[in-house]
């Protein structure tokens, strides 16, 4: 039994999911057995006690995020609240404001979401960015004006870990009137945030990418100035008539759970992570030549090192190392063979956009392991130079 969990290939694709700290699981079992009340059916022990989960749940997210418990609806995951957050605010402006800002850059969920807006009339800029990822805030500022409905930039990228200037897009936004959200999905639980001193209107979060479970995530809605945004679904009214459905106390409990270890213990973990980073990214560099860290250096979350090697395949690297397990790009684009675009928006050329590895790092990375990823990249790496060397 042990063996074959020390077979398992090292975790490095903390950027996909993170795995669901076993405190998190601890806290979620009561809800899948005995405490598995429906929490709107208040008339009992049983609705109120998953009720008062709920509750709690919600707290622990808005104090995570520094907002009040009242601004956090939960959903089933980033990819539902940005959709409920872009969609949700253009049928609320419809007939007022005409026009979305976002970036090339933004999760596939993001982007599509703008698409199907585009479709039915909307017009959308898809702002660049920088060699370094980042949005230029003056950009912003050119892009947005009294027919802005939203603007909605990521915080954190899921590919290279830059971290976007949202405090002062919010500022630039609000200034126009323009609702401002975010996709704070790589975010939440790796870089400190107090929503109450922003002017981030909507924020999306995940709860696979902060150690709770797939299947649940949350949107942050603003009450003061009010976010304005309609449903996508009609139902029972649940999470202030805008996400009705039962809620899932089990997965809200996990993502609750989460969301509180993270703020305890975010300060040195991350001290930890960087530790880990700068080791891995000083074995790579006493081991191997020609290679690149995509995105900037200095604005990035410290467990992603988003990495080019000179004339190698990122795909055939990937290939080449079963005992460590990481990915070429973003997981929703893996089953194509196109380079990543985010990659591209850098300006770097398809070569090097091919060649980029994604190292994610996270909670259960240990020094070891990062010895032994590090060791297997530099062979593989090598080894794939010297085979297409000797085949020229
Ligand atoms: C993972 C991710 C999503 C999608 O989240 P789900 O909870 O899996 O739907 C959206 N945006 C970013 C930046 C992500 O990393």
């Amino acid at each position: 039994m042990k063996d074959s969990v020390l077979e398992r290939p090292i975790y490095l694709d903390y950027q996909a999911t993170t795995p669901t700290d076993p405190r998190v699981v601890d806290a979620m079992l009561p809800y899948l057995r005995e405490k598995f009340g429906n929490p709107h059916s208040i008339q009992h022990t049983y609705g109120r006690e998953a009720e008062a989960a709920v509750e709690t749940a919600r707290a622990q997210v808005a104090e995570l995020l520094g907002a009040d418990e009242r601004e956090i609806i939960f959903t089933s995951g980033a990819t539902e609240s940005n959709n409920l957050a872009i969609k949700g605010v253009a049928a609320f402006q419809k007939g007022r404001r005409d026009h979305i800002v976002t970036a090339v850059t933004e999760h596939k969920c993001v982007l599509e979401s703008c698409r199907r807006l585009e479709g039915e009339g909307w017009r959308v800029t898809y702002l660049p960015v920088g060699q370094d990822g980042l949005v230029d805030p003056a950009v912003v500022e050119a892009a947005v004006d009294d027919t802005t409905a939203l603007v909605s930039i990521m915080a954190v990228n899921n590919e290279i870990g830059t971290i976007q200037p949202v405090d002062r897009i919010g500022e630039i936004c609000r200034a126009r009137g323009a609702s401002f959200h975010s996709d704070a999905a790589q975010a939440v639980g790796k870089i400190p945030f107090d929503l109450s001193a922003t002017k981030i209107d909507l924020l999306s979060l995940s709860g696979h990418k902060v150690y709770a479970p797939m299947g649940i995530g949350a949107l942050f809605v603003r009450r003061r100035p009010r976010a304005r945004l309609l449903p996508l679904f009609d139902g029972g009214g649940q999470e202030r008539g805008l996400r009705p459905g039962t809620l899932a106390p089990h997965l809200c409990v996990g993502l609750g759970t989460a969301c509180a270890i993270a703020k305890a213990e975010m300060d040195t973990e991350n001290q930890r992570l960087a530790a880990l980073s700068d080791r891995l990214r000083g074995r790579l560099e006493a081991g191997l030549d020609r290679f690149w860290i995509n995105g900037s250096r200095d604005h990035r979350f410290v467990g992603n090192l988003n990495v080019s090697f000179q004339d190698i395949d990122a795909e055939e690297l990937v290939r080449a190392i079963p005992g460590v397990a990481l990915s070429t790009g973003s997981a929703c684009t893996s089953a194509s063979v196109e380079p990543s675009y985010v990659l591209q928006a850098l300006g770097l050329g398809d070569d090097r956009a091919r060649s980029g590895v994604r190292i994610g790092l996270g909670r259960f990375t240990t020094e070891a392991e990062i010895d032994q990823a590090a060791a297997e990249i530099i062979a593989a790496v090598t080894a794939l130079r010297a085979a297409s060397t000797a085949a020229q």
